[in-house]
């Protein structure tokens, strides 16, 4: 899953690719819209909202693409390869003069009004990499379910936006707890930290190529990706499980030894049923 840097990232290309410019070509592989043309509209810009993405139109017109766990917009000159995967992953095709942008692999693309955009990114909290950032209102949110183990908590778009799944695990190492604590249960004063550093991983990462949260030249990342190698503070290893709601499981590093908290429940096969 993209994380929220990832996001801002493609945004920025989007943005500075074909903000001001009018589209000479534009193509939308999906059924619905397989007849929208927007050429010779001009993009007004592409801002990100947590992991959405709205690029505007003139007109009042917004196209709405989330790239979920797979997607991607590529930018490319217009005698450059596209490079980005086979022509049949290719959902939209925005082209100026002398940039394409292609987006691969979508699976959120619609068409909103401009002022309705609300509806599709208005359920999202406050956003790290935004100008509507509130830690005061993102900390509220996160603890508004004090049994709602940590990574879940940080991974629910509507109380922070711009968290995925790698920078849920380097948080809850750099916090001190495991992604199964209860968020309720964490100290009032390491909850407090949680908001502020969120924004600085995403901040210090926005313009890098590689994620880095570990502030040391050889390891880019504290948890993320290492079980069951050795911990960088204690050298533990570290352990990996998933973690989810059931529907969505995700990989989750931590270690046992930093992070104070109980470790994942056992899976369903394993837990004692009772017949009858
Ligand atoms: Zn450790």
């Amino acid at each position: 899953m993209p994380e929220g840097d990832t996001v801002w990232q493609a945004a920025r290309r989007l943005h500075d690719a074909l903000a001001g410019k009018a589209l000479i070509r534009s193509d939308f592989r999906v059924p619905r819209y397989a007849t929208v043309d927007l050429t010779g509209r001009t993009v007004l810009g592409t801002t990100p909202r947590g992991k959405h993405l709205l690029t505007r139109f003139e007109g009042g017109l917004t196209l709405h693409t989330h790239l979920r766990m797979e997607g991607a917009w590529k930018v490319y000159g217009s005698d450059e390869r596209w490079r980005g995967g086979p022509a049949h992953q290719i959902r939209a095709i925005l082209g100026t003069a002398d940039r394409t942008a292609v987006g691969y692999r979508l699976q959120v693309l619609e068409f909103l009004r401009t002022g309705e955009e609300e509806r599709a990114v208005g359920h999202l909290g406050p956003d790290l990499l935004g100008p509507d950032w509130n830690s005061d209102r993102a900390l509220a949110n996160l603890l508004a379910d004090p049994a709602r183990p940590l990574g879940e908590a940080l991974l629910d778009q509507r109380n922070l936006a711009g968290i995925g799944n790698i920078y849920k695990s380097e948080l809850c190492f750099l916090i001190g707890a495991t992604p199964w604590l209860p968020v309720g249960a964490l100290p009032a004063d390491r909850a407090a930290q949680l908001p502020g550093l969120a924004k600085r991983l995403l901040e210090a990462n926005r313009d890098r190529p590689v994620r880095r949260t570990t502030g040391l030249r050889n390891q880019d990342l504290f948890v993320y990706g290492r079980a069951p190698r050795p911990c960088l503070r204690c050298h533990t290893p570290i352990r990996v499980a998933d973690q989810g709601d059931g529907s969505r499981e995700r990989p989750t590093y931590w270690c046992p030894a930093c992070q104070t908290g109980p470790g994942p429940a056992p899976p369903p096969s394993r837990r004692t049923r009772t017949t009858n």
